[in-house]
């Protein structure tokens, strides 16, 4: 017992010797706050991981919401769970809110989700020395995790009392409820009402420092529809048979290909199909089609996504690809193209930057290195983005790992307690700062 004081003081005493002098007293205190939580948290974390939580298994997801509840409820949240429209077959969103009347509002995001639905062969949990391999461990329990210890540790030391927090952990953000504004209407109004928001994806390493996203793309996608004239081979690129849906596609594919690539744009084509006659089904993402190397095929289609920085961006290459659609036809066929935006864009923003600056600033003051704002298209879309257009929001102060959405994503267990004290040191300057 009394070894272990010894050593515990040496420890503190070596600390506030170097990085901690940047650090106030009350800050210090955070920081011994989540560093007596390490063991803890990482058992909160098993305990959120070892339950399915697959957008598509919404008792899986409401389950992990209750575990996560119980921790805000003890932290003096006031937490309530949204249910969606039944429609919707999503599990809906836990909202937390701590009203201390003073100071920034600021608000964080997490998600209850996996991309790892029931009967996934990846295992909930398993320790590997110092990581773990597991459903969500990084994408996105490890971040919310870090998320609950950083306020218990504002709370341990009375920092949390008066601050303005709103929390939200939404149900499906891996795979959306459909209709988007529907799902995300109660994170839009939280977004409107708050100076800040903070989302806890996980943070990606880049060139060996540590990163935080200023910007997300959007996440939308278009669909391509091309009629020829079903006639035998024979006649092919005469006037009267024409050249058929899919030499038509391939001038389009490669129109787009040569005419609207830019930086920070890009639009995949992943499936594509023609014939005589074809179908596709969206909920198995599969398309059959029916045709004859000897008949002029007069059906095909594209889908493909799109991503882009801004809205201009995506206007611009939207107008572009319906000018290159709809004008220049190859002979006896037409063209139509349909977009779709699930995430709007996040471009980058001066306030964006001089949040990451601060975000920095207490990860280097604790001795945890300078971070870095992470180039965009090294990230894909999250719900940040649904904030975005009314706050200031950045994204990747979650847990490290590798291989998200993967059969081998896996969690740094040491990232938990460094996220935790930065996410910590940042939400109390961003809260005790009084308006002045
Ligand atoms: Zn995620």
């Amino acid at each position: 017992m009394f070894k272990r004081a010894i050593a515990g003081a040496t420890v503190f005493l070596a600390l506030t010797g170097t990085a901690h002098a940047q650090l106030s007293e009350t800050e210090q205190q955070i920081v011994a706050a989540v560093r007596q939580r390490t063991t803890a948290a990482l058992e909160l974390l098993e305990k959120s991981v070892r339950i399915n939580s697959g957008t598509l298994n919404p008792d899986g997801v409401r389950a992990v919401g209750e575990i996560f509840r119980a921790e805000l409820d003890a932290l003096g949240f006031k937490t309530r769970w949204i249910d969606m429209p039944p429609a919707m077959k999503r599990a809906g969103h836990l909202v937390a809110t701590h009203e201390g009347g003073q100071g920034k509002r600021v608000l964080l995001l997490g998600h209850l989700d996996t991309v790892f639905e029931q009967g996934s062969a990846v295992p909930l949990w398993e320790r590997r020395g110092d990581r773990v391999r597991g459903q969500g461990v990084n994408d996105m329990k490890g971040g919310d995790v870090i998320l609950i210890e950083a306020l218990r540790a504002l709370q341990g030391v009375g920092a949390l009392e008066r601050a303005n927090i709103e929390i939200m952990f939404t149900g499906d953000e891996e795979r959306g409820g459909r209709p988007l504004q529907t799902a995300r209407a109660d994170m839009v109004a939280m977004g409107k009402r708050t100076d800040y928001a903070l989302s806890f994806e996980g943070s990606n390493k880049h060139d060996g420092v540590d990163t935080a996203s200023i910007a997300r793309r959007s996440s939308g996608g278009w669909t391509l529809h091309v009629k020829g004239k079903a006639a035998h081979s024979m006649g092919v690129f005469s006037p009267q048979s024409g050249y058929g849906a899919i030499y038509e596609t391939a001038r389009i594919l490669n129109a787009f290909r040569e005419q609207v690539i830019e930086p920070s744009l890009t639009f995949n084509p992943g499936l594509v199909f023609g014939g005589t006659t074809v179908s596709y089904a969206d909920d198995t993402a599969t398309a059959s089609a029916f045709g004859k190397s000897n008949v002029i095929a007069r059906d095909a289609q594209v889908l493909s996504d799109l991503r882009y920085l801004s809205p201009e961006q995506g206007e611009r290459a939207r107008q572009k690809m319906q000018a290159i659609v709809s004008s220049g036809n190859l002979p006896g066929t037409s063209a139509t193209i349909s977009f779709s935006e699930s995430y709007p864009p996040m471009p980058p923003t001066e306030a964006g930057r001089t949040l990451v600056e601060l975000y920095s600033k207490a990860s280097v003051d604790a001795g945890l290195g300078r971070i870095d704002v992470l180039d965009p298209s090294l990230r894909g879309a999250g719900d940040v983005q649904f904030v975005a257009p009314y706050t200031v929001g950045i994204d990747g102060l979650g847990a490290q790992g590798r291989g998200a959405h993967t059969d081998d994503e896996d969690l740094e267990i040491a990232s938990i307690e460094r996220g935790a004290i930065r996410a910590a040191l940042l939400i109390y300057r961003l809260t005790q700062a009084a308006p002045r």
